[in-house]
């Protein structure tokens, strides 16, 4: 089987695709696109069962825009979904990565729009289709929509669409491509009729399965540290020295926090960056790029500016602040742990915070432990435990 990818480099994308890509601010590949991409590249049908927000679109985006033949002037890619909302959101997020492939056009066909519209951008020649299955049979009875030279047919949210009864009308539309055609599907869950479907129309199938946020989590073991106000730099940089850690993301819940705690690190001698929203996206990339490459070690982040960073070996996630949203407390400490699937974080709080403590643990089913200095300055635990001892040997796995 294809190994599976862990940069967008190793793709060996073409330069427009990957100027997108770097536009959108897309690092790295998401689980389900590293695991697809290669599979659809080679050719195998494809049956993938993954969450909603992993990153479908462009796990098939990303081979059927790379692989198009514009020598051909007939659809050679169609893209099947259930609702007129998921047609318009695909093909959108499609023109988006093709927008600098100016020979690539896509239609959208789907029920409730006039279908005069619907044949004025067909006669443009589009190379992809992306359709509801109705509206999609109902052009192909006209022939206005041919699928004989098809060289992908994507099923997306294939347990949807066939649940809602397009099971036949999927067949029909199927039964009119190729029988060599190399078909992929996207579906939460594999039920019956999407084996039937399965079953039917594939042949050299690899299986991708992508387990939600939860199950598979790394092992981060999270502490809590009364402080606030300038003390937090103090406290982050003992903790930096105490557990010997190299590489860290500090979040804090403004831009202005952002700079006056990079700046404060940096007079300590650290090498750091700061992320966040006002900074240009190229700029954003090159840092993030360099904090891969190791070229600083601390990075100080917005939530936003964070989103979509996946670097792998990152030692510890500090929160200056609290943050705003339960959900990100989860999203940034999902920072950390990657690699080694095991990983820290500390949350500075006041006593004020406690409240909001109590929240977050609810909301997150998160074991955060409480930690102080004990009379030499060392890190410790409630129970005495230094701190350095109680990470080195794993006690909360
Ligand atoms: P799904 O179809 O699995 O629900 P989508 O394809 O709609 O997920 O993607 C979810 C979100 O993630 C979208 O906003 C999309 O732009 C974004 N996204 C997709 N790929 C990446 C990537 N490699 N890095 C960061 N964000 C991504
Ligand atoms: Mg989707």
């Amino acid at each position: 089987m294809t190994d599976s990818i862990k940069s967008f480099d190793q793709l060996k994308l073409s330069s427009q695709i990957q100027k997108s890509l770097d536009r959108m601010g897309f690092l790295a590949p998401t689980p389900v696109q590293a695991q697809t991409i290669p599979l659809m590249v080679d050719g195998y049908d494809v049956i993938a069962k993954a969450p909603t927000g992993s990153g479908k679109t462009f796990a098939f985006g990303i081979p059927i825009v790379e692989g198009l033949d514009y020598s051909i002037a007939d659809i050679q890619a169609v893209i099947v979904c259930p609702t007129r909302e998921l047609c318009i959101q695909i093909a959108s997020e499609l023109r988006e990565l093709a927008a600098f492939c100016p020979k690539v056009h896509i239609a959208t066909l789907y029920g409730g729009q006039p279908i005069a519209k619907q044949f004025k951008s067909l006669k443009r020649q589009p190379q992809i289709v992306v359709a509801t299955p109705g509206r999609l049979l109902d052009h192909i009875g006209r022939g206005t929509v041919w699928l004989g030279n098809v060289y992908t047919a994507v099923l997306d949210e294939a347990d949807e669409m066939l649940k809602m009864g397009f099971i036949s009308d999927v067949r029909k539309i199927l039964n009119t491509t190729p029988a060599d055609t190399q078909m992929v599907m996207f579906s939460a869950t594999i039920s019956r009729e999407v084996m039937d479907i399965a079953w039917q129309y594939q042949r050299n199938t690899v299986e991708v399965k992508i387990s939600s946020e939860g199950e598979n989590r790394p092992k981060i073991a999270q502490f809590s540290l009364v402080s606030s106000g300038n003390r937090r730099h103090q406290d982050m940089l003992n903790i930096i020295e105490q557990l010997d850690l190299h590489r860290v993301i500090v979040f804090c819940n403004m831009k202005s926090t952002v700079r006056h705690v990079s700046n404060r690190l940096i007079k300590s001698g650290c090498s750091v960056q700061g992320l966040h929203g006002d900074i240009p996206q190229r700029r954003r990339n090159h840092i993030m790029n360099g904090f891969r490459n190791g070229s600083f070690n601390v990075l100080v982040a917005t939530d936003v500016a964070a989103r979509g960073i996946d670097v792998e070996d990152v030692d510890a996630v500090f929160n200056y602040d609290i943050p705003d949203e339960n959900e990100y407390y989860l999203h940034r400490i999902g920072r950390t742990g990657r690699a080694k699937q095991r990983g820290l974080s500390f949350t500075f709080v006041t006593e004020n915070d406690t409240f909001r403590m109590r929240d977050i643990k609810k909301y997150t089913h998160s074991q955060i432990t409480e930690i102080e200095y004990n009379e030499q300055g060392r890190l410790v635990l409630k129970s005495g435990t230094l701190l350095s001892e109680a990470v080195n040997n794993n006690i909360f796995d």
